[in-house]
């Protein structure tokens, strides 16, 4: 087993919040280590077919189910976590959102006027636009046009990116698999270079597998294919390996059941459903920018449930459609006259995370009778903007999406409530941080990746005025 020097801190998971507090913490003059399971691709290395990127890209070759099997669960798993493979879309939580936050966590600072600052020096820091709609394809025409024309507001999407060059026939669907162009503001493009800048030091392909938390000198225990077996020892951990990745590390780990009653408890996922829309023309929903207008009217925000204007790579498509056999061949021949919209929910129903008897996670996400109706009320809505713009045919997509992992650990005033505690660190553990998706309180029904980034700013100073 190979030994190295005490870090002043280790980060574990190098996704949008651990990339972000490992290059800050560095460039404030302290020595990390970040440690990341998956692979660091570039944009010249990404896996360049679907079925490649799938395994290549996430836990579970692909995907990870809930226990009745009714959700599949993307959990990323690369150098930059969801940086890589998601809409890069940026939104700030609205009062709505930490209201919740609030309530559930007894924490007073999480306010809208405390995040307006960091979300505007983010803005600042990571380059980002509106999308043009000079280049809309098909779905988003008809997502714009369809829902207008029903009499609901829409607005453009703003996306950490830069230059995708649409001009040239670049199709955004593309970057859903890492973005060949670094037009994606992903956090190997955006972030971790001012930590590399600084000294920070990086080991992919390495799964941390146990944390033992000492005094003044946390332990923590890794394997890597080449290395093998690893041992790291720093002055503080930082947990970012993610809602699933932190509850699996912890449960798995002795010592932080006890202590932690909330550990792997308060899941959440903004559970989607796609619906599609069967045109007797082209649509060309994979084409240039994906995702360019957002819902902005009030009444889904207030109902539970926003609609998105997303597509899928064609073997994603084939598992959403409900047909099998012949009937789904016959779907995916009319691909190219698709169109599709996602709802998406404001989960209220906790999920569960466990330790499965092989050492993996066991998912308990379902929905409850207030999701349904979300749910429900999100589709009577797109089925009302498909047949506004002539569509022939609606295909309900019964199979649900988890994208957004929250939860697991979650910020709360006591221990009773969460794992985390106001300054970041775990309750009982003061050698132990975590700002990621997996304290978030609640399910904001937001887009998350702004507010994590704005917590792993907070984090961040809170760690270094602890040092
Ligand atoms: C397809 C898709 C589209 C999305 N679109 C958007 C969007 O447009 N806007 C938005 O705001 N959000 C979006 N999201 C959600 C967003 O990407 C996530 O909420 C965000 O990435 C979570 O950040 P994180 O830092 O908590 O975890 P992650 O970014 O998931 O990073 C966690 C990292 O930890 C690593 N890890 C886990 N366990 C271990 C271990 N034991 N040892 C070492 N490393 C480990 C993982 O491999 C991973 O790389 C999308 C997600 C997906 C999957």
């Amino acid at each position: 087993m190979k030994r190295l020097p005490v870090y002043d801190a280790l980060v574990i998971g190098a996704g949008i919040s651990g990339s972000n507090i490992a290059s800050r913490l560095q460039a404030a003059g302290m020595t990390c280590l970040l440690l990341e399971a998956g692979h660091w691709f570039n944009r010249h290395t990404y896996p360049r077919n679907e079925r490649d990127s799938n395994a290549s890209l996430f836990w579970g070759g692909g995907m990870e189910l809930n226990t009745s099997t009714t959700m599949a669960i993307l959990r990323p798993k690369v150098v930059g976590g969801g940086s890589i493979v998601n809409q890069a879309l940026l939104d700030e939580f609205d009062g709505s959102a930490f209201d919740s936050w609030r309530a559930q966590s007894g924490i007073d600072f999480l306010r809208p006027e405390v995040f307006a600052p960091v979300y505007e020096q983010i803005r600042k820091d990571i380059p980002n636009e509106k999308l043009d709609h000079d280049f809309d394809n098909g779905n988003a025409r008809i997502f714009h046009e369809g829902l207008t024309a029903c009499g609901y507001e829409t607005a453009s999407l703003t996306r950490a990116q830069r230059g995708c060059r649409f001009e040239e026939g670049n199709d955004c669907i593309e970057c859903l698999g890492g973005c060949r162009l670094d037009s994606k503001q992903s956090t190997p493009v955006a972030v971790l270079p001012k930590g590399f800048e600084h000294g920070l030091q990086l080991l992919a392909d390495c799964e941390v597998t146990q944390i033992v938390p000492g005094r003044d000198v946390q332990r923590v225990y890794a394997q890597h294919p080449a290395y093998g077996a690893l041992r790291f020892e720093a002055k503080r951990i930082v947990l970012a390996s993610g809602a699933i990745g932190n509850s699996k590390l912890l449960l798995g780990s002795a010592g932080f059941s006890e202590k932690l009653p909330m550990l792997g408890q308060n899941f959440w996922t903004h559970p989607q459903y796609m619906m599609f829309g069967v045109y007797d023309k082209p649509v060309h929903a994979w084409k240039g920018p994906m995702q360019s207008w957002k819902t902005s009217d009030p009444r889904f925000r207030a109902k539970g449930f926003k609609l998105e204007n997303v597509f899928a790579p064609p073997v994603a498509v084939s598992m959403l459609l409900p047909a099998l056999g012949r009937e789904l061949a016959r779907d995916m021949r009319k691909l190219d006259s698709l169109a599709s919209i996602e709802v998406a929910v404001r989960d209220v129903t906790p999920g569960r995370i466990t330790r499965a008897a092989n050492g993996g996670v066991t998912i308990y996400k379902e929905l409850g009778e207030e999701e349904k109706r979300r749910v429900d009320a999100g589709k009577d809505i797109i089925r009302e903007t498909f047949a506004s713009t002539g569509a022939k045919r609606v295909i309900d997509g019964k199979f649900g999406i988890g994208l957004h992992l929250m939860g697991g650990l979650c910020l709360n005033q006591n221990a009773s409530g969460g794992c985390i505690a106001p300054d970041f660190r775990l309750h009982d553990f003061p050698g132990i941080w975590c700002a990621d998706s997996s304290s978030f309180p609640t399910a904001p029904g937001i887009n998350p990746s702004l507010t994590i980034m704005a917590l792993a700013r907070l984090a961040t100073t809170s760690i270094l005025e602890s040092a």
